[in-house]
């Protein structure tokens, strides 16, 4: 079976070894299995995301050793098109309206329901048909409705990750529960949210093995429920662990003390990254 994968960034800021290791380790694992390594640049986020950063994370690469297959794919440029496919949602009746704030949905939370995920949207828009839609306001999918819609449909994901490995099925009760009404569409953007984008291209890209950060693995169910609204097939999942800095904090986009770009001025070599984030040397 052919195996593509990708790594897929948002420049928004300098790469890190967080992200040199999803980077080497989804390389190695296309490379191990003759397979494609697609680079994308999530950059939907057109105020925080700079070419600069763009530029940055290829120049790391590179000096990590890694090359990618075809060109680079940068979200930003298939804007239109997400959102003509958005519609789709929309003829059946699974979008609606959001006009909360961060602050609304906060007050809205301030007495949560029993086993109901903190950040679960509470539904304050639920109500609204789309013909009352604002500019400005948000698009959130019904997912009581979208689950509804696909009835006896198989959602589930294989996932190869060492945390998780195994045959995952979507519980419709959880998935409720735990993830809710989801942007699809951001506030006063027309821009389509990240699950959405990404959903999107890894189909059109024939992505077969997404290998990420054991981060997303909780937001994979809503990838597979996306999928099966388009019709889009689901690739296996690798969630890999996170490198962490040495209180055991996750590291972001802003610790720029572990930025790759900094190792390289230091001196260190591509070889001495590997080694770092316990990764092989070819
Ligand atoms: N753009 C996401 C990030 O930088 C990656 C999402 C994914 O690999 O699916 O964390």
């Amino acid at each position: 079976m052919a195996f593509v994968t990708r790594f897929a960034p948002s420049p928004t800021g300098p790469l890190h070894l967080g992200h040199a290791y999803s980077a080497i380790l989804a390389h190695d694992m296309a490379r191990a299995a003759s397979g494609r390594f697609l680079l994308r640049m999530e950059d939907t986020d057109l105020e925080r995301c700079k070419p600069e950063w763009d530029a940055l994370i290829q120049e790391d690469l590179h000096w990590l050793g890694l090359s990618w297959d075809g060109p680079i794919h940068r979200q930003a440029e298939h804007i239109a098109n997400y959102n003509a496919r958005l519609e789709a949602l929309d003829h059946i009746g699974l979008l609606y309206p959001c006009s909360c704030t961060r602050s609304d949905i906060r007050a809205a939370l301030a007495a949560p329901q029993e086993g109901v995920a903190f950040n679960v949207y509470p539904g304050t828009c639920g109500h609204r048909g789309m013909e009352s839609r604002k500019p400005g306001d948000a698009l959130r999918l019904n997912l009581a409705a979208a689950l509804e819609h696909l009835g006896a449909a198989d959602l589930s994901f294989t996932e190869t990750g060492p945390a998780h490995v195994g045959l995952h099925r979507v519980d419709p009760t959880h998935a409720l529960r735990q993830i809710g009404d989801v942007v699809l569409s951001r506030k006063g953007e027309d821009i389509v949210a990240y699950f959405l984008a990404s959903a999107f291209d890894d189909a059109d890209q024939g992505v077969t093995h997404v290998i990420r950060g054991e981060d997303l693995f909780e937001f994979t169910p809503v990838q597979v429920i996306l999928q099966h609204l388009f019709g889009l097939p689901t690739p296996t999942y690798h969630h890999h662990r996170l490198i962490r800095d040495e209180n055991g904090k996750r590291l972001a986009k802003r610790d720029d003390a572990r930025a790759i770009a900094k190792y390289r001025a230091e001196g260190a070599t591509a070889a001495d990254i590997r080694r770092l984030v316990g990764l092989p040397n070819p």
